[in-house]
């Protein structure tokens, strides 16, 4: 893994290499350099700047950079720009601080716009060799005369033009003689092809649209075959890899590369990572930006790379995740909850821990002095010896969460009720004594005493308590809204829908709940956007970029174990 050198700083970048499992795209790596067939390692990662990545871009990430590297090979990013249409800028700068975000940075950035006049001059050798034509039959007609998985296609009544013809209109197409849709090159090939991909796959389309780099220069667009394979060789990729829907074009690959007899690039497969309750596809991404189902593409819901880094996420629970995943040969699909577990995994051991209350009810310490404050001490991180300690304000009147207090207890219920003691999280036992409630019957205030020998939770005569609550001062709190996710999609395969029905149909109407009086403690106030904690019992947060000034914003990266709601389910 290369060390980012960008301003989006690449994040705990692992120290020691792992020793790693082997997986068939290792090993055909080395075994191509065993048998000569290639005497260097060269990969791209070739993001369609059409949209944001995701988590499943991340595993073709983590695949082309992680084994060039292993191998002393580079990597390119290498941007397939070949649907002006869809492809904006906005993408391409997104994409590089994302790619760079998850701790890798590229050899050479390249755009397949870049060749577009070598891969016109290999378009003129094709007419020349008799290996690729100008159609004149409009999309619905080629669409017709392909055929389909039983049916041989049609030939073209243009496919036997001459080859002068043939490079008179071609040259035409591209001066902007013909309207759009009119024409095509097509490579000649084989129309009873068993892969349909082979039926005289359409390599040009005569297109005005504005090229995000090329601005009008050109009329006529590649196909992505045409494009991708030719920009592999061009850069001398020797491991082309890419996820299986592309396995049906493979022979394709390869006959272009034949044909020219250029650097032959190859092509691997890899399965398509998809996780439940998730939609992996830019294009359906996009509908929800576009219908603004989402507040963006780095809405905390999203599972683009950027709606993670937003959400809390950290770069290396993402890759420990995929690194767990692992490659096939076959598609499958993991669960959401093994890439919380490893954001869960990783925060543990770098979260800072802060006492937080997100629903408060307030405690009032009857026989605790008015006016005092005590700066408690309060461990960092348990699991991280470095992290320090830090004091936190204690005085008479406190937050604690609402569900920390029953007034009628259910059994096995062991937080504060009437006449029962608890622990506060670094400073006191206190035993609820009375409540006072408001019209509504509603608890609002607990009054409480406090043993003043039990400082720093334990009790000199040895007596226990089978509860420890967090809470914060309320003279000192800072409010804060605080923004809990669930899942994006209420079903386990939200791309599957109901005759007629679209896939936002599937959304979860529950994904956003916001906070909007939360309590944290002081040290919280001025917390720099990205800043990820773990709220004592309640799971890990991350400062949002719309906080303001003395109050911030808190995204809910993703709950700790409630084992209290398996309990209460249990007794159900
Ligand atoms: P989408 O369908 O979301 O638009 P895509 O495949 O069209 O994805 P590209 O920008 O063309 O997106 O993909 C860049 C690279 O990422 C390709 O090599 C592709 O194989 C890989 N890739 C995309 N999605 C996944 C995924 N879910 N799992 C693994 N690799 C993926
Ligand atoms: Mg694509």
């Amino acid at each position: 893994m290369n060390p980012s050198k960008s301003s989006v700083e690449p994040e705990m970048a692992s120290s020691a290499p792992e020793p790693r499992p082997s997986n068939f795209l290792r090993e055909k790596i080395a075994d191509d350099l065993k048998t000569g067939k290639y005497h260097h390692v060269q990969t791209r990662f070739p993001p369609e700047p059409n949209g944001y990545l995701h988590i499943g871009h991340a595993k073709a990430i983590c695949i082309d950079f992680g084994l060039a590297d292993e191998f002393g090979g580079k990597t390119n990013l290498r941007f397939d720009d070949t649907n002006p249409e869809k492809e904006d800028t906005e993408y391409v700068d997104s994409i590089q601080q994302d790619v760079r975000w998850l701790g890798f940075d590229w050899e050479g950035l390249y755009y397949a716009s870049d060749y577009f006049d070598q891969i016109y001059d290999w378009a003129i050798q094709l007419i020349k060799a008799g290996k690729a034509y100008v159609d004149d039959l409009n999309a619905d007609q080629v669409r017709e005369y392909r055929g389909t998985l039983t049916q041989p296609g049609k030939e073209s009544p243009y496919r036997n033009r001459s080859v002068e013809e043939n490079l008179d209109l071609f040259t035409r197409m591209k001066n902007g003689e013909f309207p759009d849709g009119s024409r095509t090159l097509r490579a000649k090939i084989d129309m009873a092809s068993p892969n349909l991909n082979m039926r005289d796959p359409i390599m040009y389309r005569i297109l005005r649209a504005e090229h995000h780099r090329t601005g009008n220069k050109w009329l006529i667009y590649p196909t992505y075959d045409w494009a991708h394979g030719q920009s592999d060789s061009i850069e001398k990729v020797t491991h082309s890899m890419c996820s299986l829907e592309f396995a049906d074009h493979q022979p394709l690959y390869n006959w272009f590369i034949e044909q020219l007899g250029i650097f032959p690039s190859q092509q691997i497969e890899f399965d398509r990572l998809a996780i439940t309750y998730t939609l992996l596809s830019k294009r359906k991404l996009l509908q929800l930006v576009n219908e603004k189902r989402v507040s963006g593409w780095d809405d905390p819901r999203m599972p683009t790379l950027s709606g993670m880094r937003r959400r809390g996420y950290t770069p290396e629970a993402i890759r420990n995740f995929i690194a767990a995943v692992g490659v096939s040969r076959t598609n499958g699909i993991v669960e959401l909850e093994m890439l919380e577990h490893f954001v869960r995994e990783d925060l543990n051991k770098h979260a800072p821990r802060v006492m937080a209350v997100l629903k408060p009810l307030k405690i009032v310490i009857d026989n605790y002095p008015e006016g005092q404050v005590e700066q408690m001490d309060a461990v960092n991180n348990p699991e991280d010896p470095n992290a320090g300690s830090r004091t936190v304000p204690f005085s008479k009147t406190l937050y604690i969460e609402q569900d920390d207090f029953r007034e009628v207890p259910p059994p096995k219920y062991f937080r504060l009720s009437p006449g029962k003691e608890v622990r506060l999280r670094y400073g006191y036992f206190i035993t609820a004594k009375s409540i006072v409630k408001n019209a509504l019957g509603e608890v609002i205030e607990v009054h409480c005493t406090y043993d003043p020998s039990t400082r720093g939770g334990n009790a000199p005569d040895g007596r226990k308590v089978k509860s420890t609550i967090h809470w914060v001062s309320a003279a000192h709190a800072v409010d804060a809204e605080v923004r809990m996710y669930e899942k994006l999609f209420s079903k386990e395969d939200p791309g599957a829908v109901e005759e007629g029905q679209n896939f936002t149909a599937n959304l979860n109407p529950n994904s956003l709940e916001i906070i909007s009086d939360a309590k944290l403690e002081p040290s919280l106030a001025n917390a720099a956007a990205g800043t990820r904690y773990q709220f004592e019992r309640l799971g890990y947060f991350c400062v949002d970029p719309d906080s303001k000034a003395g109050k911030p914003v808190f995204n809910r990266t993703v709950a700790l174990k409630d084992s209290w709601a398996k309990i209460e389910k249990k007794g159900r």
